[in-house]
């Protein structure tokens, strides 16, 4: 029986573990599929405060999985697959087969990223599609690449993306970037990055590999064909809650929905959320941080109210 279980090792799952370990609660971190989470898939992390010189993403989180360990955080590289939060003590089932029994849990599964839905993209990705340019930037050194997206991912991956590619084209569905100035700026000072405005992806043209991206100006309807070798999907995430449906309140996009006075409480007393998988918001590494600081504070306030601990 475990006493503190959290589902997910990104920066919420992980600053979880560290206070849930410092009050106590012994926690156990199932690690999920991308182990660290999203920031291990980015490159420079300047935002994150402490880190006066930026620091790569893989590398906070390998600092913070090191703070984890070394408070007695214990983890469980699987994934978890099933819950049952209907009766207490909770239960998880992980994709190896095993079942882990908990008075508490705290979910902080994080979100993936979004594809287009086009047949094309499904059917070429791994073979010139992708939404990691950090994975897979270097397999396009003097190619021509295509970003597609208007937010801070688009186009810090686009500035990312000319360390390899000869071109970069940024196509957005609108006339005006989601990104913050200071993106927009960077990317629009850098000479091998252009923007395409007004336009969406009908088809990625290429029969074994990318040969190049059908476009649609949204405004005006003119079709135009865009040669690259690469295209990089970067239109957000979907939070990874699809193994909690019915056993979690979860909003319409699929976020776990949290009271608005406790930000981390869930309709299931004693299951906390922290982190992307509940926050469509702000999203940042920082805040994921925060709320998995406040999760493990509920949780470990729950266990003392039930006399758990
Ligand atoms: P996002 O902010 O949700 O932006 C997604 C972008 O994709 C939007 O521009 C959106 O267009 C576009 N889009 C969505 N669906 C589309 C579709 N089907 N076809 C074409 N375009 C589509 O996602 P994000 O850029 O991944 O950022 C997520 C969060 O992480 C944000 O809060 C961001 O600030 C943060 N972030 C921060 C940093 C940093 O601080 N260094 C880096 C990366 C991400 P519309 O604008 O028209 O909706």
């Amino acid at each position: 029986m475990e006493r503190c279980l959290v589902i997910g090792s990104g920066c919420a799952g992980l600053t979880a573990g560290i206070y849930a370990a410092r009050s106590g609660l012994d926690p156990l971190i199932i690690s999920g599929l991308l182990p660290g989470g999203q920031l291990t898939m980015t490159t420079e992390v300047e935002n994150f405060p402490g880190f006066p010189s930026p620091v790569q993403g893989q590398q906070l989180m390998d600092a913070m999985r090191k703070q984890g360990e070394r408070l007695g955080v214990r983890f469980v590289n699987d994934l978890a697959e099933e819950v049952n939060f209907k009766k207490h003590p909770f239960s998880v089932r992980l994709a190896g087969g095993s079942e882990i029994a908990a008075q508490a849990v705290i979910v902080a599964t994080g979100a993936a990223a979004r594809w287009l839905g086009l047949g094309s993209e499904q059917r070429l990705r791994g073979k010139g599609v992708s939404a990691c340019a950090t994975c897979d930037g270097f397999f396009f050194k003097g190619k021509d690449v295509l970003v597609i997206g208007g937010g801070d991912t688009a186009l810090e991956e686009a500035c990312f993306l000319t360390k390899f590619a000869s071109s970069v084209a940024v196509v957005h569905r609108r006339g005006k970037f989601r990104a913050t100035s200071a993106l927009v700026e960077k990317a629009g000072q850098n000479k091998k990055i252009r923007f395409i405005f007004d336009c969406v992806a009908e088809e990625v043209l290429g029969r074994e590999t990318v040969e190049g991206v059908r476009l649609k100006n949204v405004a005006s309807g003119a079709v135009q064909s865009v040669k690259c070798e690469g295209l990089f999907v970067a239109i957000g995430h979907e939070p990874a809650t699809s193994f909690l449906k019915g056993q979690l309140a979860l909003d319409e996009q699929g976020y776990i929905l949290v009271k608005p006075a406790g930000f981390v409480v869930t309709d299931t007393p004693g299951v906390f959320a922290a982190g992307d998988c509940a926050d469509h918001r702000y999203r940042q590494a920082v805040t994921a941080s925060a709320f998995g600081s406040m999760a493990a504070i509920e949780a470990g306030k729950w266990l003392e109210n039930k006399g758990f601990v």
